[in-house]
């Protein structure tokens, strides 16, 4: 063993077992691990009340885990990271500091900035792969483009000659001596719940336990007894019919390649035993794998996603940015129960099957068209695995922003949805207890249930419970209205731009206010650092350069009525014409990275939030969205159709 003193930068990689970080460290002699708590720097992904609540509770399980392999985590709250590691090398005398990498854009652009200041005074900033099977930058097409459609991205995956391998946990670690001081803190003194959220938060330990052996736990539990299932009940809501890994993922209490290995596993041995739905369940639960994977990848490789969508077609959508609708869709209140059920117990619980969130975000979107980036952040401020990634990818999906994700089109009645996906009309009854009474007929529906069927269940329609927000047919309309719009103003800004002879490309998002997020729980604004790293690359723009992203086609006038007639079969048509956009976006958004300095970060301008919201009066405001592998392992997963994509 060498006499290499390190410091082990803690983030989301809460665990000890198959964490290349620690285990770098460990191997290269003293180690000094610490947790950095930095409120300013996580602007406007501050984390909400459950995930700070998770990630508290998780610090304190690494903590004696630590302490039990020899080494203590020191946790330190302060208003800038780059000073509190500065402080821990002059403590240390450490020569090196090693960290997991982390590729949502926030992280990216402050460790980007955090490594350049290091290595000035002399310090190597070390990251590795704690948190993919597949880093992005390993994954491209055969012209070295990245992918743009998660079946192409998936499919180049699972023939990656090179399988994910994990790493076992170090038998010891060797405390760094420490020869100066270090303003730590205790877990308590992270501030990471304040006084008045404790008695909320009581409950959640009821539910769910955090912490990385829990998350062992958990695998193990869903492995035996779940997955095999998983084909047929994973679509199950208001029960345990999926993994509920997502907490332990988003905070890296277990690592994605145990994940994918023990489920690999059970695939072999059910492949053996012709159990051919065993095998379907694996495909499947791999997939989603794949699509937390996906989400990274976007986000390392477009990193504007979190301010505008994939496809630049969002940008002249005359969203609807109503405050009180949004109000009435967060507090459960829109009259369709089925939204309504899923959004009280958001709530209540921070967590929502995937089917609900599918649900409740169309609505937000297609129903109220509010703007996707409201109903983003206010996920990501309530969920209890809220993963900026994961929300970015859900919410682009639904919102018709990515050339495989649903069509914005695609309006699914409630109603029909309640049926197929809560038949029996229970999750609507357990959290809406207004309704229990109603009977099966009508439950998803009260609205058309007769005035006796209504009295006998104690139901008063806008008294005890709500009237539909909006009509079914009036929402279909408004949608229709609102894309036809959408296409007039992207023809009239392309043919001003055409009729130009020396056209110049800019980014206008700087000047945008309009589109920027509701905050929902009040929070301190702030400036955030901005990333990158030594070994990790930072996102390569020739991609959005040279890359044709398959795009949805803007349809002539009579080929779209023609189409919303139909409103399921939609174009998937790829066209050039967004090449344009996505370039002037993507280098934008590289050239504001590069310019950032301490005190700005890629999201601050459109996430800075207004205090009240605009067009209250109903008036649409646009928003400008500034193994064939020669090995058994990896058989090509029997994708379902890209447009089940996020069941
Ligand atoms: C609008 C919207 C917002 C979302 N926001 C988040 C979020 O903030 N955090 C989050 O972790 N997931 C998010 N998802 C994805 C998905 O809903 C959750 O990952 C899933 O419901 C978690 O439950 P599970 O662990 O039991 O999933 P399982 O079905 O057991 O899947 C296993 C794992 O695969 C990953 N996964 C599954 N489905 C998806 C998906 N559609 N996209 C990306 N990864 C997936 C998750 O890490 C999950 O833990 C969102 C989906 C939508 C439609």
């Amino acid at each position: 063993m060498s006499s290499g003193k390190t410091i082990v930068w803690f983030r989301r990689d809460l665990r000890i077992e198959d964490n290349p970080a620690l285990a770098a460290a460990a191997r290269d002699g003293s180690v000094f691990p610490v947790y950095i708590w930095c409120p300013e720097e996580e602007g406007q992904f501050y984390p909400g009340r459950v995930s700070r609540w998770w990630l508290k509770q998780s610090l304190a399980h690494l903590e004696q885990s630590l302490k039990s392999l020899g080494a203590e985590l020191v946790m330190i709250k302060t208003q800038s990271t780059l000073s509190a590691l500065l402080d821990c090398i002059k403590a240390t005398e450490a020569t090196k500091v090693v960290v997991n990498c982390l590729y949502d854009p926030v992280s990216l652009v402050r460790d980007h900035s955090i490594e350049e200041k290091l290595a000035e005074v002399g310090i190597s900033v070390q990251s590795y792969n704690g948190d993919l099977l597949y880093e992005p930058w390993e994954i491209y097409d055969d012209e070295g483009r990245a992918f743009s459609t998660f079946d192409a991205y998936w499919d180049k995956c699972l023939n990656m000659q090179m399988e994910p391998v994990s790493l076992l946990p170090p038998w010891r670690l060797m405390p760094a001596a420490v020869t100066g001081t270090v303003e730590r803190c205790t877990i308590e003194g992270l501030g990471l719940e304040n006084e008045l959220e404790k008695s909320s938060n009581a409950l959640l330990g009821r539910g769910c336990s955090p912490g990385w052996s829990n998350a062992d736990k958990a695998l193990t539990e869903f492995v035996e007894q779940n997955l095999f299932d998983y084909s047929k009940s994973r679509f199950k809501v208001g029960a345990s019919s999926t993994s509920l890994l997502s907490p332990y993922l988003h905070f890296g209490e277990i690592s994605v390649r145990k994940v994918f290995r023990c489920v690999r596993m059970k695939q072999i041995l059910w492949r053996r035993e012709w159990k051919s739905q065993g095998e379907e369940s694996v495909n499947l639960f791999l997939k989603a794998i794949g699509l937390r994977e996906y989400s990274r990848y976007l986000c390392f490789n477009y990193p504007f996603t979190h301010e505008r969508s994939l496809l630049s077609n969002m940008k002249y959508f005359p969203w609807n940015a109503d405050a009180n609708h949004f109000k009435v869709w967060r507090q459960g209140r829109t009259g369709y129960p089925l939204v309504d059920a899923g959004m009280r117990e958001l709530w209540a619980t921070g967590w929502i099957h995937n089917r609900i969130r599918v649900i409740v975000s169309s609505f937000a979107v297609k129903f109220l068209l509010l703007p996707w980036k409201w109903g983003m952040k206010y996920f990501w401020d309530t969920l209890l695995d809220a993963d900026l990634e994961c929300d970015i990818l859900g919410w682009q999906y639904i919102s018709g922003s990515l050339p495989d994700g649903q069509e914005l089109e695609q309006l699914d009645c409630p109603q029909i949805q309640g049926s197929k996906f809560d038949p029996e009309g229970e999750y609507v009854r357990q959290w809406l207890p207004e309704l229990a009474r109603m009977p099966i007929e009508w439950i998803h529906h009260p609205w058309d249930a007769p005035l006796t069927v209504l009295k006998a269940a104690g139901v008063e329609l806008g008294l005890n419970y709500p009237k539909p927000i909006i009509d079914i047919d009036k929402a279909r309309e408004h949608l229709r209205e609102a894309i036809f719009k959408m296409w007039e103003m992207e023809a009239a800004a392309k043919s001003a731009t055409s009729d130009q002879m020396n056209e110049d490309v800019f980014d206008n998002s700087d000047s945008i206010k309009t589109s920027a997020i509701l905050k929902v729980i009040p929070k301190e604004k702030s400036s955030c650092l901005t990333y990158s790293s030594n070994d990790q690359r930072v996102p390569s723009f020739q991609n959005c350069n040279n890359g044709l992203l398959p795009r949805k086609r803007p349809l002539p006038v009579d080929e779209e009525k023609l189409h919303m007639d139909k409103p399921n079969k939609q174009n998937k048509e790829a066209g050039t014409s967004g090449r344009e956009d996505l370039c002037s976006t993507a280098e934008s958004s590289a050239s504001k990275r590069q310019k950032s300095t301490s005190s700005t970060s890629t999201s601050i301008i459109s996430f800075a939030v207004p205090q009240y919201c605009s067009s209250s009066d109903g008036r649409p405001f646009q928003d400008h969205e500034s193994s064939n592998l020669n090995l058994t392992w990896h058989e090509k997963i029997d994708l379902e159709q890209t447009s089940n994509k996020n069941g």
